[in-house]
């Protein structure tokens, strides 16, 4: 069997190497369009402590500690300057994406897998005489590539606009932070992902956006208002963002299939979900870890993708619910500014409860696919 996986994200990367160790004798290879240095944000956030939570990445990887990952067990809301601080339930993770894209790309590398970068465009056509199966995995980028009719994407644009920032001011705790001044409501995200640096993602209403001016400001004076408007969080500290990756407007990406011929969609390529349910990443590890075990289990290609959509597609639409509702909740938030503390606490933990758990369905997601 030959398969090429295309995009060298945590969906691709989890997928190619669990794929290698189920099936060693499988020529397996992974395509990358950008450089090997260049992975887009700062930290993000994850389940578990490895090696015990097997939605988590770092799971599978021999030396986790190595990247520096973040162990957070308090989440902190705070608004009208008042802090409600709870515990998150479960043990989170925090850790730099940099580091664990690269981790995962040398794990594929010492299993045998061959990781190019800066790869040329091809064609349907081309992919299709070359390889036995394709593995998209190129995360919202769905204009990089060309796919069969079946597979287009559908995209929708949140309303708030948000950028992705990252910090040395080190947060202990998850924390979402509300800030009002006189252009509106800024909401802030933001936990430490090594001992020297935290994600800061801020989010705000279009109104607000253009109120401040934002659009209008150059990079770092941007980063310099929100730092202002952050100061009791920041204190000295700036908020610095990645070259071209300003302020925008979430995208989800949705597809109505997941696979046709020899095409297979994973990781937010198949679908995107917004970032303040902070389970992308957890997302990919367990749609890849079902293609393995479909493609492992049943007797041939076409039975084992008829498999993959028919597991993965409810899931992934549960995902898209509960991102969907969260986002939701954001972008209306200036409704609820009046509320106190512990109402607004009681509402944001609320946000998501008329639907069914989404943990419950990962766990038996990840329970099938790893009971292979
Ligand atoms: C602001 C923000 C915060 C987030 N926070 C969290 C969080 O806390 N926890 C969490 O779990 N998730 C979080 N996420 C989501 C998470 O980053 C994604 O869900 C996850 O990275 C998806 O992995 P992926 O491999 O599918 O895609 P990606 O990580 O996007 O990887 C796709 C790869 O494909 C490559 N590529 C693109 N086009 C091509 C092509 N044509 N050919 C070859 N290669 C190509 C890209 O360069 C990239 O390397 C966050 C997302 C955002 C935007």
């Amino acid at each position: 069997m030959k398969i090429l996986v295309i995009g060298a994200g945590p969906a691709g990367l989890i997928f190619a190497s669990q794929m290698k160790q189920a099936q060693p004798a499988w020529d397996i290879s992974v395509a990358e369009k950008n450089t090997q240095e260049e992975v887009l944000g700062w930290g993000v956030v994850l389940p578990g402590r490895p090696p015990r939570h097997p939605a988590n990445p770092l799971s599978y990887l021999e030396q986790p500690e190595l990247l520096n990952p973040q162990f957070l067990e308090e989440f902190k809301l705070v608004h009208h300057d008042q802090p409600n601080l709870m515990s998150t339930g479960v043990t989170l993770c925090g850790v730099g994406r940099q580091v664990l894209v690269q981790a995962l790309r040398a794990k594929c590398v010492a299993a045998g897998i061959t990781v190019s970068y800066e790869t040329p465009l091809a064609s349907v056509a081309q992919l299709e005489a070359e390889y036995d199966l394709v593995v998209v995995s190129n995360g919202i980028n769905h204009k990089s590539l060309e796919l069969p009719p079946a597979l287009a994407a559908q995209v929708e644009f949140g309303k708030n606009k948000y950028i992705w920032y990252g910090t040395t001011q080190l947060f202990d705790q998850m924390n979402l932070v509300f800030r009002e001044n006189s252009n509106g409501v800024f909401a802030g995200h933001a936990y430490k992902y090594s001992d020297t640096m935290s994600t800061f993602i801020v989010e705000c209403s279009e109104e607000t956006y253009a109120k401040a001016e934002l659009e209008f400001r150059s990079e770092r004076d941007a980063a310099a208002y929100i730092a202002k408007t952050f100061a009791p969080e920041l204190g000295e500290h700036r908020l610095v963002s990645q070259p071209g990756q300003g302020w925008r407007n979430f995208m989800t990406l949705s597809r109505e299939v997941a696979s046709d011929g020899k095409f297979v969609l994973i990781g937010d390529a198949l679908q995107s979900g917004h970032f303040s349910i902070g389970h992308g990443t957890t997302m990919a590890v367990v749609v890849a870890q079902l293609l393995v075990k479909t493609l492992s289990a049943e007797a041939g290609t076409a039975a084992a993708l008829a498999s993959f959509n028919a597991r993965a597609l409810p899931l992934v639409q549960l995902f898209k619910e509960h991102a969907d509702a969260s986002r939701l909740w954001f972008e209306t938030v200036s409704e609820r500014v009046g509320l106190g503390n512990a109402e607004l606490t009681a509402s944001f933990d609320a946000r998501r409860n008329h639907l069914p758990p989404l943990q419950d369905a990962l766990m038996a997601s990840l329970g099938y696919a790893l009971g292979r």
